[in-house]
Parts: C-alpha cells; sequence; structure tokens
C-alpha cells in the first residue's frame, strides 16, 4: 500500500501513485513466490534529505516500511519506480531470510536486488539513467 505523506497532493501525480502501487504488488508477488517471504511493507512518499532516495525502516521484528523521497520521485519517476523500489524490497528480503543486522550491500543483498529487479538492480544511484530521464521529461514536456 502507498501513502503519499507529502503536503501537496499535486506535488506526486496519481499516475505515480498507480504505477508505484503495481510494482510494488508485482515485487511482493515475485518475492513471495522466489522466497516464500511476506513482505506486504507500507511504503510512504516523504520529504527527506536530497540526497536520500530512499530507505528501510526496521523494528526490533523486522523491516516495518520503505520510504521514498518525495521530490526524488517528483523528478525521477521512472528510475525511483525501476530501481530503488526493487533496491528497497531487497534489504527488507534479506532482512526477512538472514535475520540478522542488515550489511547494507553485500553480496547476499545484491543477489536478491538483482533477482527481484530482472537484472536492473543499482547498489547506488545510477546518476546516468537519472540524468537521461531529467532530459528526456525536459524534451517531453
Ligand atoms: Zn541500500
Amino acid at each position: 500500500m502507498i501513502f503519499n505523506l507529502t503536503r501537496s497532493d499535486a506535488e506526486i501525480t496519481q499516475k505515480t501513485i498507480e504505477r508505484l502501487e503495481s510494482k510494488s504488488r508485482y515485487l511482493d508477488q515475485k518475492i513471495k513466490r522466489i522466497y516464500n517471504v511476506d513482505l506486504n511493507l507500507p511504503v510512504y512518499i516523504k520529504e527527506i534529505p536530497r540526497q536520500i532516495w530512499g530507505y528501510m525502516l526496521y523494528n526490533n521484528k523486522g523491516p516495518e516500511a520503505i520510504y521514498l523521497n518525495s521530490n526524488v520521485l517528483k523528478d525521477n519517476p521512472d528510475y525511483v519506480i525501476n530501481h530503488v523500489l526493487a533496491h528497497e524490497f531487497a534489504h527488507a528480503v534479506e532482512r526477512k531470510i538472514y535475520k540478522r543486522k542488515n550489511r547494507s550491500h553485500g553480496k547476499e543483498w545484491k543477489e536478491i536486488c538483482m533477482t527481484i529487479s530482472d537484472g536492473t538492480c543499482d547498489t547506488y544511484v545510477n546518476d546516468q539513467i537519472v540524468v537521461k530521464e531529467k532530459i528526456s521529461s525536459f524534451f517531453n514536456n
């Protein structure tokens, strides 16, 4: 379930919310099928510092919620939907499977991320893709 916590509704389009919703449903089903892990985590869209694209929130029982940066989502919806979401889901799966403190971007995480993202997983933000997306949305608008 996607929750938009930003103050202005116009910031994030309904279309983007729907795309996020369908991508997270897709990832949930794939994760259930491959790893037999039930995530169904809430995904919050929130204003957070620009350099953080997204993060996982954990509690003592495990993964609790995924947070996405509203400004980044507004400017680069494709990148967030196709890369950042799978990146964060992979952190949640790793924690559920290995039940230990997250080693952030170790080999277990990377393998999960590659599997669920169909090979498009990025450890950190891929500037080239983002720049391309910015340029294309500039020319398309
Ligand atoms: Zn990460």
